[in-house]
């Protein structure tokens, strides 16, 4: 395979580094710096047709395979992600902006889901039963054929390995359409994927935008699409693509509401939130985005400001992903400001000496919000938490019951009966009990509820091989002879 050159990033099709028909492409840019570090492709539909057709030709040989031949690939693949670690860490830091600690825990999550696609020869055997005397049924999960994966900027590696590793390892080929505007880690997994004898054709790239995006639900030829993003765009991701009768599991953007009661251990809760509200810039769909305050909490609230102080552009957080991101964060700010929001600590107008063209907000705390404002309601996507003060446990849930999303929720409390009251009453898919990052570790599932997913299925996990996969059961009776096969 081509080295990949940062200069121009093109397609990855069978195997092989193809330019775009479609003449078009788009700068990347580093968050850190401003500075331009590739231009991207934006391909066409023809980009995806032949993305297609190489899927297609080797699906036969791939899904031929069985599982336990195509898990060695994926085991190979495992090692190489740890032997490029830095170099993984290095790219997702410069092409997203996120620290290299946060880019570490990103490499790590990924090589964690990898491994679970290693364990699927344990966890995806037929099941078989003897249901009539000589006579058995037996049920096997079959893979789908050529499926996609649509991913946004946010974890460049890892989101796109919630897809890639099950969907190939259960015998799918795959074609991926990274976020346009990180596309560098993606290609490198292609290579990592072709060094570890993964056969072309099995895994392809095609980048790109809306148009990308748009072929993708429309191709008669794939089956499945994985979506991750925002909650307008899956909405139109779903629709469109099961509208052409296909699967689709699409995640949608988030407001994770964290609940604090005053018994909450102080230190603990305040480093937590601070560290969930802050984390990759705010950038996460599970970061805390709105935190209630039930009775007196405030010594808690003055904690939370005092660690977010700690929190700093350019030594323990990264920058948000582009200038228009800032100027959108900045803008939610104000505009509290203006309704009477108080502001705790405010991290607008932040700039990294030495990485002026950079984008950076700092640890932003919005006191006194009221369930109707804009940063109470609507997914930031920064380092900024809104804080709405309440007077019960009940009354914090109906706030957290209102909002259209349901990622995820947690509660800080050391009192038993309200955790549970919460785990019981949230409406959102992954709850936090004193945890304020609630993502499930593997072997458990994925995914949020209301509009923060759409689809019946999660997209890790048990519930992935689900959706990558469809039944076959077979009747058979092996003794010819045999009088007791009660349907004929
Ligand atoms: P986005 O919705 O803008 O983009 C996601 C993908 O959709 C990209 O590949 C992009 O090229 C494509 N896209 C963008 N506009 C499109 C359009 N008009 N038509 C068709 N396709 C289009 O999201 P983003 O800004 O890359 O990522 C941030 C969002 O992703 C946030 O809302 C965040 O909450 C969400 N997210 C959700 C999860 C989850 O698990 N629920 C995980 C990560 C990120």
């Amino acid at each position: 395979m081509q080295t990949i050159s940062h200069t121009q990033t093109a397609n990855y099709i069978g195997g092989q580094i193809q330019p775009s028909t479609s003449g078009r492409h788009l700068d990347v840019i580093s968050p850190l710096t401003g500075q331009i570090l590739s231009q991207v492709v934006l391909s066409n539909a023809a980009d995806l047709d032949q993305a297609v057709k190489a899927a297609q030709a080797a699906y036969p040989s791939w899904s031929g395979l069985t599982l336990k031949e195509r898990v060695q690939i994926i085991f190979r693949f495992r090692s190489l992600l740890e032997q490029h670690r830095s170099e993984l860490i290095q790219l997702i830091h410069t092409e997203n902006g996120k620290t290299p600690d946060e880019a570490a825990a990103e490499v790590d999550k990924g090589i964690e889901l990898c491994e679970f696609a290693c364990s699927l020869p344990q966890i995806v055997a037929d099941q078989v039963q003897e249901v009539s005397r000589g006579v058995e049924c037996r049920v096997s999960h079959k893979p789908l054929g050529v499926v996609a994966a649509i991913v946004p900027f946010n974890f460049p590696l890892m989101v796109p390995m919630w897809s890639v590793p099950n969907a190939i390892a259960l015998g799918n080929c795959m074609i991926l359409k990274p976020s346009e505007v990180v596309p560098l880690s993606a290609m490198r997994m292609g290579e990592l994927l072709a060094q570890a004898g993964l056969p072309a054709g099995v895994f392809n790239i095609v980048n790109g935008d809306r148009e990308i995006v748009e072929a993708i639900c429309d191709h008669p030829q794939i089956q499945a699409v994985s979506f991750v993003g925002s909650t307008a765009i899956a909405k139109v991701v779903y629709k469109r693509s099961t509208a052409n009768l296909k699967r689709c599991t699409a995640l949608g953007g988030a407001k994770n509401h964290l609940i604090v009661l005053p018994d909450a251990a102080a230190d603990m809760a305040a480093s937590n939130i601070a560290a969930s509200m802050s984390g990759c810039a705010g950038q996460r769909c599970m970061a805390a985005s709105a935190m209630i305050a039930v009775g007196n909490s405030q010594h808690i609230i003055d904690k939370l400001c005092d660690e977010a102080r700690k929190i700093q552009a350019g030594k323990n957080l990264g920058a948000v992903i582009s200038a228009a991101a800032k100027a959108r964060i900045e803008r939610y700010i104000t505009e509290a400001e203006q309704q009477g929001a108080k502001i705790l600590v405010d991290g607008r107008n932040t700039f990294v000496e030495g990485k002026e063209g950079g984008f950076y907000v700092n640890p932003t705390i919005i006191d006194y919000v009221s369930p109707d404002m804009a940063v109470a309601k609507e997914e930031i996507f920064g380092p900024v938490i809104a804080i709405i003060r309440s007077n019960s446990i009940e009354e914090a849930v109906r706030i957290e019951n209102n909002s259209p999303y349901g990622n995820a929720a947690a509660v800080f409390t050391q009192n038993g009966a309200w955790a549970k009251y919460v785990m019981e009453n949230a409406s959102a898919g992954m709850i936090g009990v004193n945890v304020g990052v609630p993502v499930p570790r593997e072997p458990f599932s994925f995914g949020g509820w209301n509009e923060s997913k759409f689809g019946a299925h999660d997209i890790t996990g048990h519930s992935s091989i689900e959706f990558w996969t469809q039944l076959k059961k077979t009747t058979i009776k092996w003794n010819a002879e045999a009088r007791t096969n009660w349907m004929s």
